[in-house]
């Protein structure tokens, strides 16, 4: 059965990193244990016992990169949760459920019109909630925007976290790129922690031919086994040679130089600018990743080519079950691209994927607090 807690505990982010404008110094940011009262649940809301949260970037980007949160801290990071629902809604409690990283508010045009993703009054745990985030043993959350998992085969619920973010997003993208059967895909940054399921997710649905751009020749080759038909490795190349090194795939495949569908995962400078030098007649390019960084671009070429680009952003809750389904049949694989650890080493872990830039593989964490 359900264990109804008494507090809920939660990993801080107490303080960002900071720097001083004049004197340039660092203060680093600081991750600390708390202990909160369990809130008064709303009516429509439940309380989801955290199996597991995933790291991303956007978390990161919080701790090192002075990206403000909007609820201020402290406060838990992490929006890619998987857990059981304890208290609330008794119809919900006992379930099993994926939390949405972005839950529309479903008032607003843009929700009435479809674009609830982009709703920009959502709310999203570990940013818009207040404290509550997925670095915790608990939170609560509306049960409008859950996702049930009902039969989740050999996977531990854990796993399933990635879901919530990092598997829905190229789902959600795809829909935006109207990825139709027969298509022809690109992807930048296939090996990436996104772009791993980019690819799937464009086979899955139906894609033609997908072909993976990245600079790890190792990580290419595995791309081969997951949703990549054909890898293009950058290292030591121009553009002008990746290019070059498509065409001549096309050529010798039959395949048409026209209509691909390019999806950018990186959000870099180089590869936002080799997605502009690949991008022809009627192509479409879905800006999926995001950075800072500009490039330049003859904007008329778009108007030469009828082509177009396009920015994707996160994932509607409709589409959850939908992408869940797609893991659960192994139609997109997630077990070689996670890695679960406890939630006690969260500092260490923010450090070394800060470090690392690019890691092996999500990390999720499972709270493990005392
Ligand atoms: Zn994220
Ligand atoms: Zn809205």
């Amino acid at each position: 059965m359900v264990d109804l807690p008494k507090t809920i505990k939660q990993w801080q982010m107490v303080q960002p990193t900071a720097k001083n404008k004049e004197t340039g110094e660092v203060t680093p940011g600081k991750l600390e244990m708390a202990e909160i009262p369990v809130p008064e649940l709303k009516e429509g809301e439940v309380l989801v016992q955290i199996a597991g949260c995933g790291v991303c970037h956007t978390d990161l980007g919080y701790f090192y990169d002075m990206v403000p949160t909007v609820s201020k801290p402290p406060l838990a990071l992490g929006h890619e949760i998987a857990g059981t629902v304890v208290a609330g809604d008794p119809a919900w409690i006992g379930k099993e459920v994926i939390i949405p990283a972005v839950m529309p508010c479903r008032k607003c045009e843009l929700c009435k019109t479809g674009r609830g993703n982009r709703c920009l009054a959502q709310k999203m745990p570990g940013n818009s909630i207040g404290v509550y985030g997925g670095f915790a043993s608990h939170i609560p959350v509306p049960t409008i925007d859950l996702c049930e998992v009902k039969n989740r085969g050999s996977y531990a619920l854990e796993q399933l976290a990635v879901i919530a973010d990092a598997v829905t997003t190229p789902y959600q993208a795809a829909k935006r790129a109207d990825l139709q059967p027969g298509d022809n895909v690109i992807v930048i940054g296939a090996t990436g922690g996104v772009g791993v399921y980019m690819a799937q997710t464009a086979k899955a649905l139906g894609a033609k031919t997908v072909i993976g751009i990245a600079r790890n020749e190792e990580k290419l080759k595995r791309a081969l086994d997951y949703g990549c038909d054909h890898v293009i490795s950058t290292v030591d190349k121009t553009n002008k040679d990746v290019v070059g090194d498509f065409k001549a795939f096309c050529k010798s495949k039959g395949l048409s130089g026209t209509g691909w569908k390019i999806f950018e995962v990186t959000g870099s400078k180089p590869g936002q600018g080799l997605a502009l030098d690949l991008l022809s007649f009627v192509g479409k390019l879905i800006l999926v990743g995001f950075g800072m960084a500009k490039n330049e671009y003859m904007f008329s070429k778009l108007m030469a080519f009828d082509a177009e680009v396009i920015g994707t952003w996160g994932c509607l809750p409709e589409y959850y079950p939908i992408v869940l389904d797609m893991v659960l049949s192994k139609k997109i694989v997630i077990d070689p691209f996670v890695e679960v650890r406890p939630m006690s080493t969260i500092a260490a872990t923010f450090d070394e994927i800060h470090k690392a830039g690019s890691p092996a593989k999500r990390v999720v964490l499972t709270p493990d607090f005392k």
